[in-house]
């Protein structure tokens, strides 16, 4: 898929978070479980895991920090959506950490695809499915994590235009329990999902999932 994306046309990286932000004050960050600092930290308590992101900005003098895209995490061990044996671990999307109410922009033009509230402990909370078409060629971008308010309004097929604001990060009590972020994840096939897709796999799938939800950096350039 990295042909797709590289014949968009963009002389600087797009931005998917308040246009005030400038990229530079984004800061790559490390969540994996091969992060020593994390050692210490229990990173799927919303509390710690933000002082740590607080902690990372703080010291880089940056204003968002970014990454995950197939991370290993032991961030969904206590969440019973990912537990059991061979669990998934293995983030498939690229988690923009930054203040709660923080607008979300649409990287290109497109529509309405679905939306929902993925209420469940240590799921997205709301969500919202934009679909575009390239060079002839369907493909998706999931926002998840948003606040309640994002879906208020919405309607399925409604156009969207890139830069357009498309919703606010929600706050841990909404966004169901994780430290504010933005998770943005690329679906080449959708698979019938609607307003919802896996954001996490397991090893035994990643082959799949890693062709099905290329990294969203090859469209944003960071
Ligand atoms: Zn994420």
């Amino acid at each position: 898929m990295e042909h797709l994306f590289k014949n968009i046309k963009r002389d600087k990286s797009i931005s998917i978070l308040d246009a005030n932000i400038p990229i530079s004050e984004y800061y790559p960050i490390d969540l994996s479980d091969s992060n020593k600092d994390l050692d210490y930290v229990n990173i799927s308590n919303p509390e710690e895991c933000q002082n740590y992101i607080d902690l990372i900005l703080k010291n880089s003098g940056a204003k968002v920090a970014y990454g995950g895209y197939l991370e290993r995490r032991n961030l969904y061990k206590e969440s019973q959506l990912f537990s059991g044996h061979n669990q998934r671990n293995i983030h498939l999307g690229l988690d923009f950490w930054c203040s709660v109410g923080t607008e979300v922009l649409a990287p290109l033009d497109g529509r309405i695809h679905s939306f929902k509230n993925n209420s469940e402990l240590g799921d997205y909370g709301p969500t919202i499915i934009l679909e575009h078409s390239i060079f002839g060629e369907v493909f998706y971008s999931l926002y998840g994590h948003l606040s309640v308010e994002s879906l208020e309004g919405l309607l399925v097929g409604q156009e969207i235009k890139a830069n357009q604001t498309i919703a606010n990060l929600g706050r841990p009590e909404i966004n169901v329990n994780y430290a504010p972020h933005l998770h943005f994840q690329l679906v080449m096939d959708i698979e019938g999902y609607f307003g919802d897709y896996p954001g996490v796999c397991r090893q035994d799938d990643l082959e799949f999932y890693s062709k099905n939800c290329p990294n969203p950096n090859l469209l944003l350039g960071l």
